[in-house]
């Protein structure tokens, strides 16, 4: 296969954008290689500058749920060009996003858009320590809840993946308003909260954690959370960034039946473009500048092109009820897998949640950050350069999820198992 061009654009890339990229999670450093250069993507295939096709499991890192480019974002976009990019004053969109977002996820009373993940969780972090008046947050090892200083502690993803959970750059002293714990692990929470009793502002988590790999709750855990915050009158923050819209129409919190005080949601709700969003109870979002003494603004927050971009996204998902076929390609994807396990040289763990999963190269059960990274990294390395050769796309890290999209059919994944059944002997 040749990767030449790609090779080429990256040696150029490298002098005049640091690593060659703009998100460390897309450099291909951990599994050996130089990234490939992208130059078209549409349905379940990307395809590269030296004409590779490839099946792709990233879809940008989860907003492309429909798939790539799909046909009604991009006629969405087309629409409002003609209308206006952006106004920097209220529009008709905003309420209709505010409405989608509060209907489906009702314990979203009320929500303020802002432009990436980033920008939500940071503000959602803001607005909890005013609203309790308590300074500490509760964050959990593995947990990435984007790269605002505060929560760069023990973070997933790209700072995992590089070795950079804590970053340089942010300042010690944020380090002692910010408890680290580990996931899945109920007893040091309840004695994080005897240590810092009624210091603690709220503890903020991805419910199903998809930034060291795919990890998934112990039964309860996630209830237990919610009734330590609410005895201890903190918040319960869920960062369904990821997760929402994804897993359900309403996130984790409607499988889960678990209601969070506040809730941060991004990616799928941009259909591509760039968003985020914050949002929870009235009493709590109302604090929130011009209302309140919470200041938090954004130029292009609520921007009509991307405003129009996730409102065509969650229709078509309404319309066509996209979660019942990506559980039914999770599912077929999930039935193909144990199949392999079962006579694997290589024992490995597959994790998966509606159309999100992540492999780990493990004998043993993944539950936390500590489990996921025991994990065999030189066996993942050697499975994600032969599923390239193979024309598969997966996330250049173990510590990153796979995504399905309603554009990937049966057909798809059949291929996928069959090469990753072939491949799995060569990978020893
Ligand atoms: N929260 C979660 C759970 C995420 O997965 C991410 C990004 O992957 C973020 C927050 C940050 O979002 P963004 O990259 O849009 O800033």
């Amino acid at each position: 296969m040749n990767f030449s061009k790609s090779a080429q654009l990256f040696h150029q890339a490298q002098k005049i954008i640091p690593g060659g990229v703009n998100s460390p999670v897309r450099a291909f450093r951990n599994v050996g290689s130089t990234p490939l250069f992208i130059s078209k993507a549409k349905g379940a295939k990307i395809f590269d500058e030296d004409g590779n096709t490839y099946l792709d499991y990233v879809g940008t890192w989860g907003p492309a749920i429909l798939g790539h480019s799909p046909t009604c974002v991009r006629k969405a976009i087309q629409k409002q060009i003609k209308q206006g990019i952006s106004y920097g004053a209220p529009h008709l969109q905003e309420i209709e996003m505010a409405k989608i977002i509060t209907e489906w996820v009702p314990s979203i009373e009320k929500v303020r858009m802002v432009n990436s993940g980033t920008e939500a969780t940071m503000s959602a972090i803001r607005l909890a320590r005013a609203f309790t008046r308590r300074e500490k947050i509760i964050k959990f090892a593995g947990c990435y809840h984007g790269h605002a200083d505060t929560l760069l502690f023990s973070a997933g993803s790209g700072a995992l993946t590089h070795s950079q959970p804590d970053s340089a750059g942010v300042p010690k002293s944020l380090r002692n308003d910010i408890i680290v714990l580990p996931f899945n692990d109920i007893q040091a929470v309840e004695k994080a909260f005897q240590q810092h009793k009624k210091k603690i502002a709220a503890i903020i988590l991805e419910p199903y954690p998809a930034n060291t790999g795919l990890l998934l709750p112990k039964a309860n855990y996630l209830k237990k959370l919610r009734n330590i915050t609410q005895s201890e009158n903190s918040l319960l923050i869920f960062d369904e960034v990821m997760t929402g819209f994804r897993l359900a129409k309403g996130g984790v919190q409607e499988i889960t039946k678990i209601t969070p005080d506040l809730s941060t949601l991004g990616k799928i709700i941009g259909g591509g473009l760039p968003v985020g969003a914050f949002g929870g109870k009235k009493e709590i979002m109302d604090i929130l500048a011009p209302e309140g003494p919470v200041y938090q603004a954004g130029t292009l927050s609520g921007n009509p092109l991307a405003l129009s971009a996730g409102l065509s996204q969650l229709q078509e998902l309404e319309k066509s009820n996209g979660w019942v076929y990506l559980e039914s390609l999770g599912k077929f994807f999930e039935n193909g897998i144990s199949q392999i396990q079962n006579k694997s040289p290589i024992p490995f763990q597959f994790h998966r949640a509606g159309s999100i999963f992540s492999i780990f190269f493990s004998e043993k059960e993944i539950s936390n950050l500590e489990t996921a990274k025991s994990s065999n990294q030189k066996t993942f390395k050697k499975f994600f350069q032969a599923m390239l050769k193979n024309k598969i796309y997966l996330a250049p890290s173990p510590f990153e999820a796979g995504f399905l999209s309603t554009a990937h059919s049966k057909k798809d994944l059949e291929k996928t198992l069959n090469i990753i059944e072939k491949i799995l002997p060569t990978c020893l």
